[in-house]
């Protein structure tokens, strides 16, 4: 029988399972009453065969149908055959209503335990399929799951980089919340998506589509939205890998994750939130082009700083400048810090960027000292600069070539980068901070550290990441959080600057919250030193030095 007339048969008896097995019950019953009626011998014996059809209808059908058979059963050897076959003598009725009873009961109780076992086995099967920490789907389902043949679908993979810290910091069980946002979110925004928990960090989705690209900004968007758990925010490190697959029967699905795998730890090797596999040899050539042209392009120009002012919110004048790098490359245009740091940061290159900064920004020191501005530049450091050992022997060596103070020099170190490793973050600020420099905690609230935590480094400034600026005009939640934060750094005696004002309305709000100090579009974007130059004029007499 060919494979199709064997699964057309199938198919039929599961659509008329129940029809079926009435009629077998129903057929079994009648049998063994002809065979109770007909043959000859201890017709006693034949009787007990009539358990045989109540227990099977009561076992497949449940109680009802079990105590159904027992009463036909019971009836036809009872009323029906009113005296004692194997002796043939008259039934006395007390028998027949006690077997009916008898029958009845067994009819209900193969039903009753037939249902706890299908009750328990689909527990069993469901611990199969479904990670209990996180109830997500574990990769037994993937593979239960059959996708369509010849559909294609998108691939993806997402890797959560900073498991480890989230689950050492606010814990395993705020952690598995996340995940199982995640799935709600997605599950909720794409009800034919499938979600599979291969590992703590690792999660693999799959979705019908035939266009995708659009869909990533979705899916980092989603991520975002999963990350509000437990009345906090967690600050989620994670690298997506996207890639497509048409099923063909007989491959193995997991296969199709080879290529979403791949490019999701590309993606997370460059700090990035996604990446395409078709777009991997891309961007693998992308990053050998800018790292072989980048120590040339520092040096003939391409490479450049532009400068944001820090601004006094009551005042509205500027306190302080920001140095942030860029290239402008002859053929790929301007590529922003968010593009090259990343590989950069992977070579040693990264000690050479710092210390060009680092000059440039001195020279910069020395032409407004020549106007007779006095005025704190911030620079950004990596963390490969500041877990150097040589970092701070260099550094001091060329603040020696230049004749700047050191307390016009500010650096920035982000939270995550301070808390790598404190101990050694500790001893190399202590040096920098001995030395006159200024040192201002970047993008805070960000990572988990508190305030209070940090209070053991030597710190002058607090810069309150945009993630909260973006928001505060809607979330008061946020709103708490900064009004609480401003009111301790104050007391830790830090300067708080707010980062990315964008509006008046949001430069108003952080005043009223308290906020000394701030940066963001809304008084100047990153500008060239001519345009700072004009812009500072305008405060010489009130940046004059002290
Ligand atoms: P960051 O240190 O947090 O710098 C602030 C970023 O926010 C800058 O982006 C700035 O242009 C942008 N920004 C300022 N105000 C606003 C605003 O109102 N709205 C919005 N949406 N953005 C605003 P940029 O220049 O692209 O730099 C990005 C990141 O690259 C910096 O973030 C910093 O981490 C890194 N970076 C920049 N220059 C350097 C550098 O010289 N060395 C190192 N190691 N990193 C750098
Ligand atoms: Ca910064
Ligand atoms: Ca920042």
């Amino acid at each position: 029988m060919s494979k199709l007339k064997k699964e057309t048969i199938k198919n039929w008896i599961r659509k008329n399972f129940q029809i079926l097995t009435i009629l077998f019950g129903l057929l079994f019953i009648l049998l063994n009453f002809l065979l109770l009626r007909i043959v000859p011998g201890n017709h006693l014996a034949y009787s007990h065969i009539m358990y045989i059809p109540i227990v099977i209808v009561g076992s497949l059908l449940g109680s009802y149908y079990g105590m159904g058979a027992g009463v036909i059963a019971s009836l036809l050897v009872g009323p029906l055959t009113p005296y004692i076959m194997s002796t043939g003598q008259p039934q006395f009725w007390m028998d027949w209503v006690f077997r009916l009873l008898m029958m009845v009961f067994v009819g209900y109780i193969s039903g009753w335990f037939s249902r706890s076992y299908r009750i328990a086995r689909e527990k069993i099967s469901e611990l199969e399929y479904i990670n209990p920490d996180t109830l997500l789907f574990n990769i037994n389902y993937l593979n239960k799951n059959k996708l369509e043949i010849k559909k294609v679908y998108t691939i993806s993979t997402l890797l959560i980089s900073n498991c480890d810290t989230i689950c050492d910091v606010v814990g395993y069980a705020a952690y598995y919340k996340f995940l199982f946002n995640i799935k709600e979110i997605f599950t909720k925004q794409y009800p034919d998506i499938m979600i599979v928990q291969t590992n703590i960090d690792h999660l693999w989705i799959i979705k019908p589509t035939n266009d995708f690209e659009e869909e990533i900004e979705n899916y980092v968007e989603f991520i975002h939205q999963a990350s509000h758990v437990l009345g906090q925010h967690l600050f989620v490190d994670f690298a997506f890998g996207f890639s497509q697959r048409k099923h063909i029967h007989q491959n193995l699905i997991s296969d199709y994750f080879i290529q979403s795998d791949q490019a999701a730890r590309e993606a997370k090797k460059n700090h990035l939130t996604s990446m395409i596999f078709s777009d991997l040899n891309t961007h693998k050539a992308f990053e050998y082009e800018i790292l072989s042209d980048f120590s040339d392009a520092l040096k003939n120009g391409q490479i450049y700083l532009l400068y944001q002012p820090k601004l006094d919110l009551k005042t509205r004048k500027p306190i302080g400048l920001e140095a942030l790098i860029r290239w402008n490359h002859p053929t790929k245009k301007m590529i922003m810090p968010d593009q090259f740091i990343p590989p950069v940061e992977n070579t040693n290159m990264i000690h050479e960027m710092t210390e060009a900064v680092f000059r440039w920004t001195l020279e910069f020191q020395m032409k407004l000292n020549k106007k007779g501005i006095e005025l704190p530049i911030s620079i950004n450091i990596s963390t490969k600069n500041l877990y150097n050992k040589d970092f701070y022997n260099r550094m001091s060596k060329i603040l020696k070539d230049y004749p700047v103070k050191s307390n016009l020099i500010e650096l920035e170190i982000t939270e995550t980068i301070l808390m790598e490793n404190p101990e050694d973050s500790k001893l190399i600020l202590d040096s920098f901070s001995n030395e006159g420099y200024r040192i201002a905690i970047d993008d805070f609230g960000k990572g988990y550290s508190s305030l209070a935590y940090l209070a053991q480094f030597p710190i002058t400034t607090i810069k309150v990441d945009r993630f909260f600026t973006k928001q505060i005009l809607i979330n008061p939640t946020t709103q708490h959080i900064v009004k609480a934060t401003i009111d301790l750094a104050k007391q830790l005696g830090y300067e708080v600057v707010i980062e990315g004002i964008e509006d008046a309305e949001t430069a108003d709000l952080m005043q009223k919250l308290g906020g000394q100090s701030a940066q963001g579009y809304l008084f100047m974007r990153p500008s060239k030193e001519d345009d700072l130059m004009t812009y500072l004029n305008q405060y010489r007499d009130e940046l004059k030095k002290g």
